[in-house]
């Protein structure tokens, strides 16, 4: 007869958005079958829930944003819609039975690490102990309001893009918008066309791509459908293309970063005749040190007869709009914040303490760190899915997570083995893999000359520097001399761990 000699841990998942669903699925199939989903909200979809924005697409190609172990037939768009990915992630995680698991309107308030495992108690009063934590919790949730004397007293309908308020009608209206990052490109390209007046406030230009979208009809599709070897096919022609012509340009510079920053130039020179407006939209940083703009759809908007690009500053926001330093004054009916997001604030404010009481907020109160962007140290049994230092340009996240995904259950394995009892990588593994990355940074397009979310407070980019393929091989076997080993095994053979999340 067989002996179970394989621990069972329960896991809570922190999160129901791309990375949460995917987590669930990986779990389930790895046998874990004591898995809490907590979500905050009433549905799936995490960014693609939220960001419900006129215009809202994903700029990586749409059969590459998929999960590698199921493609989608039925995308509407090579730089898929919105609504599009949000009905993907809802039908893949009905699908894979994760829907029903999810304890939706319930987020964490506190996660504390005791005595081999995590306390956590939620925002509806309920109490958790789980062996591991994956906080799937995302990077850019937390929208960033900007500081402008003046921007409570205005009177007209203000949001920001990621909490847009579909109440508010916008034809015929007077509308400005803060910010010219990936957001403000997709959302004035779309409201452009309807209101009364468009005014931008821009600080910064961006240089823009020019990558025509394109609509997949009928045939396409059903090319595809019930074709999982075709979609890989195109999946990885899209990611090769991702890689050589922008992901390698940005990281490593060299010809590709040649190439690319001709192709911008000659978009700018191009789709902008008016050399005054030209000067205005030219940034004076980088190609790619900003997040770069795909959209053939943005300086056409600029350049439509509703349309101002105002390049002045803003000196404050009054009842009635926007004074610009020139002594201008704009008036307006509604005032979007394209402003972005706080990019490092990860899963806090939840009360999070590792190891000896250690709150997040103190261990990261230096520098917001990793290991290998997942691992805490001080934080036994926790992982941070797309953590610190996780993006690589604007590849797909989704094949970041998958990684990611992976290399968590390798180390949750070690524990089900027995191997050892807590999974923590130790403080000098950290430091080394940061000195690590800081050096890979002197040669990225991200260090060239311009402010971003990127960057932290001491200006480092919380990126991976090198390349696709060489993230892929380091994170491929975790290095087991980084982590701590917690003495030896507890479970004897035939007493699998039998913990309730
Ligand atoms: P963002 O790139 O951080 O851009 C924020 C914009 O607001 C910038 O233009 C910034 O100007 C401006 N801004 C901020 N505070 C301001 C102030 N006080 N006064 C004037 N202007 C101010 O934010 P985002 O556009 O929301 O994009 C964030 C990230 O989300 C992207 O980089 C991307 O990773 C992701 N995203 C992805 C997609 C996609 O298609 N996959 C789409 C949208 C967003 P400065 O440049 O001068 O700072």
């Amino acid at each position: 007869m067989a002996i179970n000699t394989v621990k069972n841990p329960a896991v809570v998942v922190i999160g129901a958005g791309m990375t949460g669903i995917l987590m669930g699925i990986k779990l389930r199939e790895a046998g874990i079958d004591q898995v809490t989903i907590l979500e905050k909200a009433d549905k799936v979809g995490g960014t693609w829930r939220e960001n419900t924005y006129p215009g809202v697409a994903c700029d990586v190609p749409a059969h590459m944003y998929t999960y590698s172990f199921q493609g989608n037939p039925e995308w509407r768009h090579r730089f898929a819609h919105g609504d599009e990915i949000q009905a993907y992630f809802e039908k893949i995680s009905g699908e894979y039975g994760i829907t029903g698991r999810v304890r939706f309107n319930e987020s964490v308030d506190q996660c504390h690490y005791r005595d081999g495992q995590w306390y956590l108690t939620t925002s509806k009063g309920n109490e958790l102990v789980a062996d591991f934590v994956i906080a799937a919790t995302g990077i850019l949730h937390h929208p960033a309001y900007p500081d402008i004397q003046g921007l409570d007293s205005f009177t007209g309908a203000l949001f920001h893009t990621a909490r847009w308020d579909h109440s508010v009608d916008l034809r015929g209206k007077r509308v400005g918008i803060i910010g010219t990052g990936s957001t403000a490109a997709q959302v004035i390209s779309e409201i452009s066309k309807t209101a009364g007046h468009l005014t931008i406030f821009q600080r910064t230009p961006q240089w823009v791509l020019g990558v025509p979208d394109k609509i997949y009809g009928e045939h396409d599709k059903a090319r595809l459908r019930g074709n999982q070897p075709l979609m890989d096919k195109l999946r990885e022609r899209y990611a090769w293309l991702m890689r050589n012509t922008f992901t390698e340009a940005v990281s490593s510079g060299g010809w590709r970063h040649a190439l690319l920053s001709w192709r911008v130039k000659r978009h700018l020179r191009k789709s902008v005749r008016d050399p005054a407006l030209r000067a205005r939209l030219t940034p004076d940083y980088k190609v790619g040190c900003k997040r770069l703009i795909f959209s053939s759809t943005f300086y056409a908007a600029v350049q439509r007869p509703n349309v101002t690009l105002e390049t002045a500053g803003i000196e404050r926001i009054s009842a009635s709009g926007v004074a610009t330093r020139d002594g201008a004054d704009h008036q307006l009916d509604v005032l979007v914040l394209a402003t972005g997001f706080h990019p490092f604030n990860f899963m806090r404010p939840m009360d999070l303490t590792g190891r000896g009481g250690l709150s997040i907020d103190q261990a990261w109160s230096r520098k917001v760190q990793a290991y290998r962007s997942v691992c805490l140290p001080g934080f036994p049994n926790f992982f941070l899915m797309l953590g610190p230092n996780s993006p690589v340009g604007n590849y797909s996240v989704i094949a970041m997570s998958e990684v990611q995904g992976d290399y968590v259950l390798k180390l949750i394995d070690q524990w089900r083995q027995g191997q050892l009892q807590e999974v923590e990588a130790t403080e000098e593994a950290k430091t080394r893999f940061n000195d690590y990355l800081k050096q890979g940074m002197g040669s990225t397009a991200w260090v060239g000359g311009c402010q971003s979310w990127y960057l932290d407070a001491d200006g480092v980019p919380a990126l991976w520097p090198y390349s696709w393929n060489q993230w892929v091989r380091e994170m491929a076997e975790p290095v087991m001399d980084d982590f701590h080993r917690a003495g030896p095994a507890w479970c004897m053979p035939g007493q699998p761990a039998e913990k309730a999340a």
